[in-house]
């Protein structure tokens, strides 16, 4: 297999030996690694690799050069590799530049001259960038694959699945890829079967269920334990972050999730609020870091797993789980967050995953090159499904019933919808329609002051219009608003029959909700501020009375 470049450029020849050197006693075994003082040079060379079908990885260079700087050069560079990580190297006075470069050319850090000692300032950077670069990057000629049809609803759950868990796979459209033909004899099936996963020990599964899937890719389904100090039911970042406490701690930690870890998080393609994190970073990256904590603090996760009732048996909780296993424990901490509303089109329905997608711009992002694809919905997420499908897509348009959207969405994600060309605001308009035989291919859109119609050529609508709890399968147990939010703390006090339900003698802890124990984190919670930051520091806490109340027990 060919090894993928590290491309390095600097100017002034002293510093490019040496960060040539330590980049190479580093990594010679995994990358090739490729220097030069010329950026003009450098951009020959990438563009030669290209047309060779070599891979760069990474991207180093200086900001200061004399035939061009490095935030054009990076931009330059970012056109015929945009997969690759880059790093800007500066000088103390060249960090407002930077700084610019982390929303022109999608920087991905800037690294201050002197970096040494190279293992306590380069490498964790170069090792995370080159970890989450490889993480995306499926070099691997065995790897699982899925052929399908690119707008059949059944490959999309699949691959959203597959993606979601972080199992790397290559994607093969049986109408354009002529290799896919080879598996569908091999399988003795015909395209009416779609779609195959061939896995990586060449065995092929027709048309699996997610359960089948996750069982042959090696996700664990079964509980080892016969108790557990505390489970958490979801995998969003309230439980990845609950889990990680939880297990950091000493505590039997068990985290249920039934479709992907990461949760509405996993379909964020960038997110730029998370502190810490100044040039943002993907949802799917933030899961990966988050699962490989937990798994390495000893958390134990089942996925793809159903929890469908808990029941109370002397203070011990039983969760049901969907295929009839049951499992016990201490203390529950619910994380099930927020699931997206169903966009109430007649006929809409037959086409989710062929061509109408809730909250999954990051999956299809690349099916939609060349094409004009539709967002509905005016909020931060749709803003951010706009900027990403903007760089695959001919053109976006963003749907939105407001006159504008500075009424729904943060200052910032407007600012940047408004300076990306392709990227049109459709305002005062309603999807009222939408037609097409086997996936999508027309909506009709409705002028909310005019009342008149039209209908628009439409391969891809991205639907993000809120989203309603995941509460429904708890049934009366613990007590909920109208809306099925759960209530905790102080919010269990006021409720008017609290005396006839509460036992104890103390009050609900404040993530604690109307039975003790049972705890709740993220936008599952009633008052909740929805947002990734405050659903870890939700999860992080709920470990904090969880612990209280086993010591009570
Ligand atoms: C596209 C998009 C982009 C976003 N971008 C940002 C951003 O940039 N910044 C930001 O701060 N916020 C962002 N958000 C909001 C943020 O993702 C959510 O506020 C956050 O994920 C809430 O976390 P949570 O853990 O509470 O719930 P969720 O993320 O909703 O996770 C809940 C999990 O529970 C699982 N689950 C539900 N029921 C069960 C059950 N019965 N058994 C087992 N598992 C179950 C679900 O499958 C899901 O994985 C974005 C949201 C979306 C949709």
């Amino acid at each position: 297999m060919k090894l993928p470049y590290i491309i390095i450029i600097d100017d002034d020849t002293q510093v490019l030996r040496a960060i040539q050197r330590d980049i190479r006693n580093e990594y010679r075994d995994e990358y090739r690694i490729a220097a030069t003082d010329s950026a003009m040079e450098a951009l020959q060379l990438i563009k030669d690799l290209k047309l060779k079908n070599e891979t760069v990885a990474l991207f180093i260079s200086d900001q200061r050069m004399p035939e061009m700087d490095g935030m054009t050069f990076l931009e330059k560079a970012n056109e015929i590799f945009p997969a690759a990580k880059k790093i800007l190297l500066t000088a103390y006075s060249d960090i407002e530049a930077a700084i610019k470069a982390i929303n022109n050319v999608k920087l991905d850090y800037y690294l201050l001259k002197p970096w040494h000692p190279p293992e306590e300032k380069l490498f964790p950077v170069t090792n995370d960038l080159l970890g989450e670069w490889q993480a995306l990057y499926k070099p691997d000629p065995d790897a699982t694959r899925v052929i399908g049809f690119q707008w059949s609803p059944k490959t999309h759950r699949l691959k959203e699945f597959l993606s979601g868990n972080l199992v790397p796979y290559v994607w093969m459209d049986i109408e354009n890829d002529p290799e896919a033909d080879r598996y569908l004899t091999s399988a003795n099936v015909t395209k009416s079967s779609l779609p195959l996963v061939v896995l990586k020990d060449s065995s092929i599964l027709v048309d699996p269920s997610l359960t089948d899937l996750g069982a042959r890719v090696g996700l664990r389904q079964k509980a080892a334990k016969d108790m557990y100090d505390v489970l958490i039911i979801g995998a969003g970042p309230a439980g990845l972050a609950a889990s990680v406490y939880g297990s950091c701690e000493g505590l039997k930690t068990l985290l249920i999730e039934r479709s992907n870890p990461g949760g509405q998080a996993s379909s964020s393609a960038r997110i730029e609020n998370y502190l810490g994190f100044p040039t943002g970073l993907s949802g799917a990256e933030l899961t990966r870091r988050a699962i490989t904590q937990t798994l390495r603090f000893g958390t134990e996760i089942l996925t793809p797993t159903e929890v469908q009732d808990i029941s109370l048996t002397d203070g011990y909780k039983i969760t049901k789980l969907a295929d009839g296993s049951e499992v016990h424990c201490k203390t529950i901490v619910i994380a099930t967050g927020v699931a997206y509303r169903k966009l109430e089109i007649p006929g809409l329905d037959s086409f989710t995953g062929a061509g109408v997608y809730y909250g999954s711009a990051s999956v299809e992002a690349h099916a939609c090159r060349g094409e004009s694809v539709f967002i509905v919905g005016g909020g931060n997420s749709a803003c951010q499904a706009a900027m990403y499908l903007s760089r695959f897509a001919k053109e976006v348009n963003i749907i939105i019933r407001r006159p504008a959207l500075s009424e729904t969405a943060a200052n910032y994600l407007v600012e940047n919808v408004r300076m990306t060309p392709n990227i049109k605001v459709i305002a005062d308009t309603d999807v009222v329609g939408c037609s097409g035989t086997n996936f999508l291919e027309s909506i009709n859109l409705r002028n909310a002051k005019t009342g008149e119609e039209m209908s628009v050529p439409a391969k891809a609508l991205f639907v993000y219009i809120g989203a309603k709890p995941s509460t429904e399968w708890l049934g009366d147990l613990v007590v909920k608003d109208s809306k099925g939010f759960i209530l905790c703390g102080g919010e269990v006090l006021k409720d008017k029959s609290f005396d006839k339900f509460w036992k104890l003698k103390r009050d609900p802890y404040m993530p604690e909700t109307s039975v003790p124990g049972i705890f709740a984190s993220g936008d599952v919670r009633f008052g909740a501020t929805p947002g990734i930051s405050a659903a870890v520091g939700e999860g992080s806490m709920a470990i904090r009375f969880v612990r209280k109340y086993l010591q009570e027990v």
